[in-house]
């Protein structure tokens, strides 16, 4: 059994621990919080030995009479690999704890790719990881992003990638972010970080994005037009590229698949936890070819694309796994027909 600590137990933490949870090879040794809050409950409630950021957290942990089993590190010396769920620059702060104590850690998007120097989405570059001690697994965006590219790269060859997308502007959970009554330009200087850390995986392609945020807390919606090497792509092509790979669901809006509500509807009945959606979502009926450019819509449940990649990239840093292997132990327990 790999045995997992999971340092941070927020919106991408809770659910990358239980789906360790749900492997046949790994088991959660424990999940580092910073706060006595409701995420803490749960985590007692789940059977999760809780760990304490620093002492300031223990302490808040012991007046709230939480049972705490020790500090992070005393986790992080209890485990084989750590998966930091910190918000954004705290992994970056942490990996001097996982040198130190000598452990392999993966890291989140909100970390710089030279965090780790390998940036991972599973179909892409499994094998770049194999081994290594760090591995940062891409934004949500990112990883959206990189299915659909290398699918149609390895089709068709891809000259260049022009990307927009309507960011939501919040998680669910987090009720005082907005906007509530604007699109909010993000950046306003062109272009976003998007395209740059798309070839954090796919340097070969050349992907330049820009993005707005939208008053919705529940997907991404990407509009992306893709220009073609051969000359000879077709809609039914990039189809069956589509079909051909893992990991991403396709809609039609002549099914009623109209706009994310209908995908997050959709989800919540597949029985998954919490509704996650784990694919990329591509709406086939967008997909339109002119003059050699491919156009169409795809979108991204933000909170849970990048779980199947945590998975994936513990194995790849353990080591001894294939990518085909490890994606179909992922798939089969979260349920991800393919
Ligand atoms: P979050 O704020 O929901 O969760 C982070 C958790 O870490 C919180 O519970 C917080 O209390 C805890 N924490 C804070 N400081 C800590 C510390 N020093 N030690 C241990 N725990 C600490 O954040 P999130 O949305 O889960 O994001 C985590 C990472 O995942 C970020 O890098 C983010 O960019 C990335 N990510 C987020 C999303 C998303 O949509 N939320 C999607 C993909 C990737």
């Amino acid at each position: 059994m790999i045995r997992v600590a999971v340092n941070g137990y927020g919106v991408i933490g809770r659910r990358v621990a239980d789906a360790v949870a749900g492997q046949e090879d790994m088991q959660v040794v424990g999940v580092v919080k910073a706060k006595p809050d409701y995420k803490a409950r749960l985590a007692s409630e789940k059977g999760y030995k809780l760990y304490a950021s620093d002492e300031k957290s223990l302490d808040a942990f012991r007046k709230a009479s939480y049972q705490v089993s020790g500090l992070a590190k005393d986790l992080v010396r209890e485990a084989d690999i750590v998966v930091d769920a910190c918000p954004e620059d705290i992994g970056a702060r942490n990996k001097v704890m996982y040198e130190q104590l000598e452990k392999k850690a993966v890291f989140q998007g909100g970390e710089e790719h030279d965090v780790a120097g390998v940036s991972f989405v599973a179909q892409c570059d499994f094998d770049q990881a194999a081994g290594k001690k760090f591995v940062r697994v891409v934004s949500c965006n990112t990883t959206g992003l990189c299915r659909i590219l290398y699918a149609v790269d390895r089709a068709y060859g891809i000259k260049k990638a022009r990307v927009i997308l309507a960011r939501r502007a919040a998680d669910p959970e987090e009720s005082s972010k907005g906007p509530i009554d604007a699109v909010v330009l993000d950046p306003v200087s062109l272009p976003s970080h998007h395209g740059e850390d798309v070839m954090t995986v796919l340097p070969h392609i050349n992907v330049v994005s820009m993005a707005y945020k939208i008053p919705t807390t529940h997907m991404h919606l990407h509009s992306l037009i893709v220009s073609l090497k051969d000359g000879g792509a077709t809609e039914a092509g990039i189809i069956e590229a589509f079909d051909g790979t893992t990991r991403l669901l396709m809609v039609e809006g002549k099914e009623g698949f109209k706009s994310t509500a209908q995908v997050m509807d959709y989800a919540r009945e597949l029985k998954r936890g919490r509704s996650d959606l784990f694919e990329v979502t591509v709406w086939k009926d967008s997909i339109k070819i002119v003059d050699d450019e491919l156009y169409m819509f795809a979108g991204v449940h933000q909170e849970a694309i990048v779980v199947p990649e945590n998975i994936d990239a513990i194995r790849a840093l353990y080591g001894g796994y294939s990518a085909s292997d490890s994606i179909r132990m992922t798939n089969k327990s979260l349920g991800i027909v393919k």
